[in-house]
Formats: structure tokens, sequence, C-alpha cells
């Protein structure tokens, strides 16, 4: 069977084609900060917080779904970081690397 492959910046499950998009995340800040959960930005304006969302975030500015996994430290294949993609809905994984879909073993 040939291996599903995921492209790089591609934000849906090449499997079962669920979205990763979670959503803007200068939007879950403004609303945060009006429903009082974001409370690190409760005096900011719109644009503060946005200039300061961009200091912290890469574009597109959206929050991931998909799940990063990071190989235990005794791992033989251990990488100090995300080794493998998850979709949150099917649990296939892929390669971080080659984007290959792939058994964690
Ligand atoms: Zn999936």
């Amino acid at each position: 069977m040939e291996k599903l492959k995921l492209e790089k910046g591609q934000r849906e499950c090449p499997k079962c084609s669920s979205s990763w998009d979670g959503g803007s995340i200068l939007e879950t800040f403004i609303k945060g900060r009006d429903d009082d959960s974001q409370k690190w930005c409760k005096d900011m304006t719109n644009e503060e917080i946005e200039e300061d969302m961009k200091a912290c975030y890469s574009a597109p500015y959206r929050w991931g779904r998909e799940i990063g996994i990071e190989l235990p430290f005794d791992h033989p294949n251990h990488y100090d970081g995300i080794s493998y993609y998850q979709c949150p809905d099917c649990k296939t994984t892929f390669n971080r690397f080659t984007g290959i879909e792939e058994e964690i073993v």
C-alpha cells in the first residue's frame, strides 16, 4: 500500500481530510480579553494585541489542531523537538521531516 504524504504547510489530514485549522489566534485573544479568559491583554487595544501576537507567532497566525509528538529522551531516534505530527481525528502519524505516514515504534 502506498504511504500517504503530508506536504509542507498542509493544514488537513492526508488520510481522513479533517481540517487541522484551529482558528484565528488574534480572534482568540480579542475574545479572551472581552470574556476575561486572557487576562494578559485585558487593558490592550485590538491593535496592541495584534502587534504582540505577531511578535510571538508565525504567519498565517492560526492555531493548529495537529498534535506534535516528541520521542522520549531514551528513544534511539530521539530528536530534541517534534518528530511526528498526528491527526487529532484519525490518529494517523506523519514523519515531521519527510511528511511520510509512519507508525511510531
Ligand atoms: Zn486524519
